[in-house]
């Protein structure tokens, strides 16, 4: 009761007038309108399996903003009163994951669902860096205080499928309908705590297409640099959660307006900066965001390649003017860039791995004599090479002809590809003079579409984040 009494005076800034926020508003069915058919039945399945144990268990976060805004969320997760050990041994397939703060995954088939225990609240003893930046804090707690550690009003709602109510403990439905982004709290105190929040206000912005509220938007051009302390793993992740959220270039314009793009991360200096490599980016992300929304896998290493191209470019020029041969220089370009984003993004290995294999690919593609097309074809990662360079073709960057040319030689038959090389020859070199006709398909695939390479997606995980 005294708790009570103490955090009513005490508000939260930005809880709209001090609203009490250890009890939530229930929402009903008739009201919040919930389409089943968009829940996921192994979340379903999560949580009646707690409740039948005697535990609280709740849909939470993303999925119930999305579940309102009537979008199939793309994960479920689920909070619980639940201990991790207590939910470990309810399933046949989970496992504890996490030193400092344990979550568990619980694995149906290929969907995995993270359940976690209600969080207490931060306390004051909680071990910050100098900056202000809680580092670990790993105490549970009630459900209410589970909710003042979440980001935003928009993703502290709980949502029961047994009963089909929805609990909002800050204001969050009200936010929903308003599209409204606000933070929980004060501000700057949320930020200092974590700052990848700042970045996670702008990705929702955009992705939701949210206003953000203004005190929610008004600290960060003032704090964006805390984001600097972050460990860079995390920057990674959340940057490219930022990337393929099927809003990229919408988010990275909203970053520059939200003044979080200057000096803070490299990649962004470079991508947003470049004039040459503006259209270049733009056709990328483009591509990127209509295959996320298709539903089709995206690859970090090809999109990552397509950012920073131009400035691999600008140095594959430098090093062959200065008088390297054409394939070192490109490597050596690759490497000056691989090397000055790798401190801060935390490239992993595999994505520079794949980066490296799709710039190398470039020079190999103007070879259009004898055996060499027919070996580029085999390369494994030909299909993210010849994707780049239907990019290059379509920004400009180098003639449309060699795209058409490769994109014939591809689908072509054996016929096909003896004349295309044949044409290249009497033409001499690859300039010019190729018969434009239309080698017959093959497969389904849809023609010149500049899209991101299939088969190597999703494997962007395994950072360790050590925020939520
Ligand atoms: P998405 O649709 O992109 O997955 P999400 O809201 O589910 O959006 P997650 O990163 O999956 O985002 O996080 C799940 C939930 O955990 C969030 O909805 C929020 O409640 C909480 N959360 C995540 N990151 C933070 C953070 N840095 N600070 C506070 N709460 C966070
Ligand atoms: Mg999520």
């Amino acid at each position: 009761m005294i708790k009570k009494l103490i955090r009513k005076i005490l508000g939260t800034k930005n809880n709209k007038g001090g609203r009490d926020t250890s009890t939530p508003i229930v929402i009903g069915p008739d009201e919040h309108r919930i389409e089943p058919r968009l829940l996921s039945n192994n979340a379903v399945r999560v949580t009646s399996t707690l409740q039948e144990a005697g535990f609280e268990a709740f849909v939470v976060g993303g999925a119930v903003r999305d579940l309102l805004l009537g979008v199939k969320p793309k994960d479920f997760d689920i909070a619980t009163n639940a201990t991790p050990e207590q939910v470990r041994k309810l399933f046949r397939r989970a496992f504890i994951i996490g030193k400092r703060f344990q979550i568990v995954h619980v694995i149906f088939g290929q969907d995995l669902l993270e359940v976690t225990t209600f969080r207490g609240t931060t306390s004051d003893s909680a071990p910050k860096d100098e900056h202000g930046r809680v580092l670990r804090d790993n105490t549970f707690g009630s459900q209410a205080e589970d909710a003042v550690r979440r980001d935003f009003t928009i993703n502290a709602m709980y949502y029961n499928p047994a009963n089909e109510q929805v609990l909002d403990y800050h204001g969050g439905i009200d936010d929903i309908r308003a599209r409204t982004l606000r933070i929980i709290g004060q501000p700057e105190a949320r930020y200092r705590e974590d700052p990848v929040r700042m970045l996670r206000v702008v990705r929702f912005a955009a992705k939701l297409k949210f206003t953000i509220e203004p005190e929610t938007a008004a600290p960060i051009p003032v704090m964006a640099p805390l984001i600097n302390n972050v460990p860079a793993a995390r920057v990674f992740d959340e940057m490219l959660k930022l990337l393929m959220s099927g809003q990229a270039l919408a988010c990275l314009q909203q970053l520059r307006k939200e003044g979080l793009h200057h000096g803070l991360l490299p990649l962004l200096d470079v991508v947003l900066e470049q004039p040459l490599g503006v259209k270049f980016v733009t056709l990328a992300l483009d591509s990127t965001d209509a295959r996320i929304v298709a539903g089709k896998t995206v690859s970090p290493g090809f999109l990552f390649a397509s950012l920073l191209w131009h400035q691999v470019l600008e140095k594959w020029t430098a090093y062959r003017a200065a008088g390297e041969l054409p394939i070192p220089a490109l490597h050596l370009a690759a490497d000056d860039v691989l090397d000055s984003q790798t401190e801060k993004l935390a490239l992993q290995r595999k994505i520079g791995t794949d980066m490296r294999d799709i710039w190398s690919m470039q020079p190999r593609f103007e070879r259009r004599t004898g055996k060499s097309p027919h070996k580029l074809l085999e390369h494994p990662r030909f299909r993210a090479g010849y994707d780049f360079l239907l990019l290059r073709c379509a920004s400009g960057e180098i003639d449309g002809e060699i795209g058409q040319w490769w994109t014939d030689f591809y689908e072509g038959d054996e016929i096909a590809r003896e004349e295309l090389l044949s044409n290249v020859g009497r033409a001499g070199g690859g300039e010019g003079g190729v018969k434009k006709k239309r080698a017959p398909r093959r497969g389904g695939r849809s023609k010149g579409a500049a899209g991101v390479a299939e088969g190597a997606g999703g494997d962007a995980g395994g950072h360790g984040g050590d925020g939520e």
